[in-house]
């Protein structure tokens, strides 16, 4: 099944059950304290609050999501992304837990002829908060599980709120056993490689206060109204429906990581390691592009930082599959062909994508080369002296000179078995930065001088005396 059968399937399916269609928002989020859209929920959350009231009862989307924080797991775990897709329903009190997982069970083992995933419910297994009971009760009813493929967890996995006095609630996960050839049964509590999470119910039910970590809080009371937010990973469930092995080889990844390939000559599945970096390009060429086409452009703060991080990224990848030259034309292009159908924006503002992409690749390729020389150099110093950490000024000098994002200087000293001193490097990137505040001081009184000589020239023709006059003039240089 395509990955766009699955997400057409599952809009129809709560279409069907009275839900909005909505659909995605930008990557990038209205809420300035979130950095990206990370979840379906996110565009949802005055709704979900209550400060805003829902203009319906029940929604449902198919949102675009980064999540940086996952960035050093892509191609090491088969299913996480920096960039995926979340489908979603949610009630606003509306239907609650029952409604949530009767829909959710149905979808998943519907046969695929009449609509559904078809998953075989032996295959299935589901996590609940230890204490919730309810949950429990209406997943054996329901699904008709076994109470030993229901396991209860703690807060620290089955418990969602945001960190702030507000909803929150226990939740439910969907797991799917990928068998003992992936590793030992025990269920999704024990090993989260052969049982792979595919969807997340939360059952918004409390209001809570006291909030002072993830696991420590208090409830005020039950909300009045309570919420559904469910989350099921596109890809995890493209890649399992797909028969494939991880979520970079599913129809609307693969042709990247074999774009990756076939530059560098070698054979996807040969060797681990390449095998790894193939799959970093093919996810982080598609982050990018789907960065930039909701307007992201590569800079070193913000948003753009982590845009030019995941492009760096790749180039090094690539490098590291013996690449030395540009591959961006081809590898953008790939993604571009298999994301299109489903964000036609991706083709249309696709040539300034690439200007973009490509520029990227151009400057950060004059430099690798050289920066990768320094680093070497430095490493083995550092090794030949018996010191476990990297100067904190061949890490600035890495980021100042040559392009290279902190992370890659503390990725690639890892691998050469050696720390960076962290403090030094930002020490002297705190230094630099008050440097260009002062500098900037200075060069907003160059403007104000040249403002200053526009305006004595607009006055009319006489001989320009400008630069004499102005210099006696200590208004302006004050
Ligand atoms: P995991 O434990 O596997 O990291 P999660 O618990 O962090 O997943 P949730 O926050 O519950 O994930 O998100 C809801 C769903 O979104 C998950 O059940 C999963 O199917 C999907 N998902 C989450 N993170 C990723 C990712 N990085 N790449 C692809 N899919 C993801
Ligand atoms: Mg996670
Ligand atoms: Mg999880
Ligand atoms: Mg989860």
């Amino acid at each position: 099944m395509q990955t766009a059968e699955i997400r057409q399937r599952w809009l129809d399916f709560f279409a069907e059950r009275g839900h909005t269609v909505v659909p995605s928002a930008s990557l990038v989020s209205d809420d300035p304290s979130l950095l990206f859209t990370v979840a379906g929920m996110v565009p949802f959350v005055p709704y979900l609050t209550g400060v805003v009231p829902a203009p319906y009862p029940r929604a449902t989307s198919v949102q675009k999501c980064i999540r940086t924080n996952d960035i050093e797991e892509v191609g090491k775990t088969p299913r996480h992304g920096t960039f995926f897709q979340m489908n979603g329903n949610f009630s606003f009190g509306d239907y609650f837990k029952e409604g949530a997982i009767t829909a959710a069970w149905e979808l998943l083992t519907t046969s695929e002829a009449e609509g559904g995933y078809g998953f075989d419910p032996k295959d299935l297994w589901v996590t609940v908060y230890e204490d919730d009971d309810e949950a429990r009760e209406i997943w054996k009813r329901v699904a008709g599980l076994p109470d030993e493929r229901i396991q209860g967890l703690g807060k620290d996995t089955n418990y969602w709120h945001t960190g702030q006095p507000g909803p929150a609630g226990p939740c439910s996960e969907i797991f799917f056993d990928r068998g003992p050839e992936y590793g030992i049964d025990g269920g999704p509590a024990t090993d989260d490689d052969r049982y792979v999470e595919i969807w997340n119910l939360v059952f918004m039910q409390y209001l809570i206060a006291d909030v002072k970590s993830k696991v420590d809080f208090t409830i005020v009371k039950e909300l009045p109204k309570k919420n559904i937010d469910t989350g099921m990973g596109l890809e995890r469930v493209a890649f399992i429906k797909q028969g494939v092995d991880n979520m970079y080889e599913i129809d609307q990844v693969r042709p990247v990581l074999d774009a990756a390939a076939r530059l560098s000559g070698r054979r996807y599945g040969a060797d681990h390691e390449d095998d790894v970096r193939m799959r970093v390009i093919a996810d982080h060429i598609r982050s990018s592009l789907m960065l930039m086409s909701d307007g992201v452009t590569p800079s070193n703060e913000g948003r753009g930082y982590i845009l030019r991080r995941l492009l760096r990224r790749s180039i090094r990848a690539m490098r590291l599959l013996g690449v030395e030259g540009p591959t961006f034309r081809e590898l953008f292009a790939a993604s571009r062909d298999a994301m299109k159908a489903a964000y036609p924006e991706v083709a249309t503002s696709y040539t300034q994508i690439e200007q973009l992409a490509l520029g990227e690749e151009a400057t950060f390729l004059r430099t690798l080369t050289a920066g990768t020389a320094i680093l070497d150099t430095a490493v083995a110093k550092t090794k030949a002296d018996g010191a476990a950490e990297l100067a904190g000024d061949t890490a600035f000098l890495l980021h100042d000179t040559y392009g290279f994002p902190i992370e890659l200087t503390l990725e690639m000293a890892e691998e050469a078995g050696l720390a960076v001193d962290r403090p030094a490097f930002d020490t002297l990137m705190a230094d630099q930065r008050s440097r260009a505040k002062a500098d900037a001081k200075s060069k907003k009184k160059v403007l104000a001088d040249l403002s200053v000589y526009s305006d004595f020239r607009a006055r009319g023709e006489t001989v320009f005396t400008g630069y004499t006059d102005l210099v006696t003039d200590s208004s302006v240089l004050g």
